[in-house]
Parts: C-alpha cells; structure tokens; sequence
C-alpha cells in the first residue's frame, strides 16, 4: 500500500512524473485542479501499468481544501502510506513589475510556494514516524536565475528552494530526504505561448526539455538509491545555466 502523491499530476510534467512513479511500482495519488478529463485519462494510464491510482481534486493554494481532502485522505487511509511527495503543480501568470496587479502576484505565490507548507506538513508527518521519505519540491530556472516579466514566479520558485533546503535539515536524520528539480524550457501547455524556436537558441542543446526528461531526475530523487542526498537543486535545461 505505498504511495507516491504528485500534485499538479493530470498533466505535463506531473503526468510524466506520475507514470514513471507507477512504472516503478508506486500506486499513485494524483491531485489536480479542474480537468477532470484530463484527470481521469491519466488515471486510466496510470492504472493500466498495474497500480492503483486515487484522484484527489483540489487546489493547492486553498489551504482548507487543502485540510479536508488531504487530511481526510490521510485519516481514511491509515493502511496506505505515502512514501513520496512531487509538489509539482504550479502556475505562471507573467507581467512586468510595474504593470502586475495583487491578484497576479498573490495567486502565483500562493499556488508555487503557500502549497508547499499547506500539503507538506501533513505528509511529513507520517514520513517521520516511519523514518522513510522521499520529497521532491519542482522548483524552475527562473527561481534560480531570475526571469525578466516573472518577478512573482521567480519570487515563489526562490522561496521554495529555500525551503527545501531548510526542511531537509530539519528531517535529514529522520531518513526523509528533501530535494528539488529545475526545469529550464519544457514542452507542456505551460509553455505553449513562448517562441520556442527562438528560445532554443539560447539553449546549448538547441531544443527545449520533455516531460520525460524531467520525470527520469524526479525518480532519481524518489529511489531508494538516493538516500544520501538531500538539500540538493538539480539543473535539467540543456545546458542553459547552472
Ligand atoms: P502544466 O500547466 O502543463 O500542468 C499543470 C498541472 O498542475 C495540471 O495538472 C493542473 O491541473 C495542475 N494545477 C495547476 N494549478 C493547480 C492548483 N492550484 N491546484 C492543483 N493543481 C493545479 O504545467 P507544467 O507541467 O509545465 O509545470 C509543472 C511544474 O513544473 C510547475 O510547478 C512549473 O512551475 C514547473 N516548471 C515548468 C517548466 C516548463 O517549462 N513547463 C519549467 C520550469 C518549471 P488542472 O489541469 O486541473 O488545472
């Protein structure tokens, strides 16, 4: 009965994290906002590699959803624990300082980085009585680097790496590891208004990322294998920065 958690999880990157998970024998617990479409495709995917996945629809950024369903979730399913944690949904709402307005900056912040606190307390919990944990924050290049037009994306991805790397001194000892994964450019419908073919110029590889390719690292971090890593932010972007 264990469990990988991947919020953000019907699509994009959290979909590709979610299958690579299940292949590795994780039944799946999949959160996401609004397309149920989407959400129950993916479930049907997931579950034909031979595990279980659960939807569980809410949005990270609303912390009492947050508390019923998770929490509820969790106290429904004391048999089943959660071995891992992808806080992988997010959203970017870009603009230039000047011009943004509270909502654009509230809702970015809150959706990036206020879930992270919402839904990682109360997996961590279960995680440190059994002395076993695999927490995997998707942080971005933007948080690391600094975006023009992305004050408040850079903002939250920033304020996450610093959280991973605060949480995962607090519980290291406890066997609960804490990392991040950077994303430079990715194919999903994040980025489907961006030039890409002049974008991937930048690039030293000459092409943006898939979803795929983010997932293999996710599930690096997520293996057993890395137990001895922990704090870490790892680049996936072609070369772009580091
Ligand atoms: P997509 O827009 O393709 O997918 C977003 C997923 O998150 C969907 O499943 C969506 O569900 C869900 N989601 C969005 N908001 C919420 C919310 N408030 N509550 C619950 N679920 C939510 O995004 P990507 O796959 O591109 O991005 C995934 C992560 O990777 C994000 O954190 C992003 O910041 C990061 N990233 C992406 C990069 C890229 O180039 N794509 C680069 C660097 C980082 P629904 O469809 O129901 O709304």
């Amino acid at each position: 009965m264990k469990y990988a958690f991947v919020t953000g999880g019907s699509r994009g990157i959290g979909k590709a994290v979610s299958l690579k998970l299940a292949a590795k024998g994780y039944n799946i617990l999949l959160n996401y906002r609004s397309n149920d479409v989407e959400g129950e495709k993916t479930k049907a995917e997931i579950e034909s590699l031979g595990v279980v996945c659960e939807l569980l629809k809410f949005d990270v950024a609303d912390k009492n959803s947050v508390d019923e369903i998770l929490l509820g979730w969790i106290e429904n399913n004391k048999e089943k624990t959660i071995e891992v944690l992808v806080n992988n949904a997010g959203i970017r709402d870009d603009n230039l300082l000047m011009w943004m307005t509270d909502s654009q900056w509230k809702n970015v912040l809150s959706t990036n980085l206020d879930s992270f606190y919402y839904i990682t307390r109360h997996v961590v919990a279960q995680m440190l009585a059994k002395r076993y944990g695999r927490i995997i924050n998707m942080v971005s290049l933007s948080g690391l680097k600094g975006m023009a037009g992305q004050t408040n994306y850079s903002a939250a991805k920033a304020g996450l790496i610093g959280a991973t790397k605060a949480l995962a001194q607090e519980i290291a000892k406890r066997g609960v590891t804490v990392n991040a994964v950077a994303p430079g450019f990715i194919v999903t419908e994040m980025t489907e208004g961006l030039d890409e073919k002049t974008l991937s110029a930048m690039v030293p590889m000459k092409r943006f990322g898939t979803a795929e390719e983010v997932a293999e690292a996710v599930a690096f971090f997520a293996s057993p294998g890395a137990s001895y890593i922990t704090g870490e932010v790892l680049n996936i972007n072609g070369g772009l920065y580091s």
